[in-house]
């Protein structure tokens, strides 16, 4: 069988994704999240030359939400190496986003770095000997660095808008400090965790920002080493075990590949050694994952042979 053609491939799935009538809910516990068209679809494809294949609202900016924890916990280990792993672990939760059950059996250490209470964790990591403007700044460039431009930033009515029905975060944050996993004042850990949860990119950055993942740590864009090899594997790894929750299992099941998801609808997927792709549309299944994000993906791995268990 001739291998399909992206630049096909993409357009017809953003033609069936915006024309479909199943799109999921947006999320409303964040309120200013719940304002957001439910209508959009994007899709942007990076492959290893540079070549950049989008289809949809390829300009709208959206709330990444918690695929800004893949990028967190690259910054953290940088900053702390394998000490990141003294205060969070590596394993699926097989819980909601936001539990806070297993959280009391192991000692309110988190079951891994993408679930809320562990990004909360990687955070105060990063907060620790800054203060928390400082550290959002650092997570800000590290995310206009990646994706080469300096037009993403962090939509402050989202972020008051999450500060002010934070709650569930706040239950987490606090019960982590009882145990002594957070070291920073709760309320400044807790204020950089929302701001950087509401930086607002379009899936052409996203996918951009993601392309080191893909290419072993290397950005091929502009040659710049962000991690070693065997760190960009290690973060695949984790992405695929635990990158949409309680859903993570479904998404290997169904595409393949190592993804990251957010409650704004976006999802980061990588296909090792080709592309770093970022797909958006706002309505959430019952995990809280892109309903609509997740369908185009499966297609897309489906159509191109790029499951990495295996392609036809
Ligand atoms: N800021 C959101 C929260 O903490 C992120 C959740 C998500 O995107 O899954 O609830």
């Amino acid at each position: 069988m001739p291998a399909a053609n992206l630049q096909d491939v993409v357009a017809e799935i953003a033609a069936e994704m915006k024309a479909r009538d199943d799109r999921g809910d947006v999320a409303t516990y964040i309120p200013e999240l719940g304002r957001v068209d439910l209508q959009q679809f994007a899709i942007a494809v990076i492959e290893k030359d540079g070549t950049l294949t989008e289809g949809g609202d390829c300009d709208s900016f959206f709330s990444i939400q918690s695929v800004s924890k893949v990028f967190t916990l690259t910054l953290a280990l940088g900053l702390a190496g394998d000490r990141v792993w003294n205060r969070v672990g590596r394993e699926p939760s097989g819980s909601r986003f936001n539990s806070i059950v297993q959280l009391e059996y192991e000692k309110g250490i988190p079951r891994n770095p993408f679930i809320n209470a562990g990004a909360i964790a990687v955070t105060d990591l990063i907060l620790s000997g800054h203060q928390p403007r400082e550290a959002l700044g650092e997570i800000l460039r590290f995310m206009q660095f990646l994706s080469g431009e300096d037009s993403v930033y962090i939509d402050k009515a989202v972020a008051a808008s999450e500060e002010r029905t934070g709650f569930n975060n706040r239950a987490l944050a606090n019960f982590m400090k009882g145990f002594g996993v957070i070291d920073n004042p709760v309320e400044y850990v807790l204020g950089v965790y929302f701001h950087h949860c509401a930086i607002a990119m379009t899936c052409r950055q996203l996918a951009k920002a993601g392309s080191f993942l893909a290419h072993l740590g290397q950005n091929p864009a502009t040659g710049h080493s962000v991690v070693t090899p065997e760190r960009a594997r290690r973060i695949n790894a984790l992405m695929l075990t635990c990158g949409h929750y309680d859903g993570s299992g479904e998404f290997a099941y169904r595409v393949g590949l190592p993804g990251k998801s957010g409650v704004g609808g976006g999802i980061l997927a990588i296909v090792p050694g080709k592309a770093s792709v970022a797909v958006w549309s706002p309505g959430l299944d019952a995990s809280g994952n892109s309903h609509l994000g997740r369908i185009a993906l499966e297609k897309l791995t489906a159509r191109m042979g790029w499951s990495i268990f295996g392609s036809p």
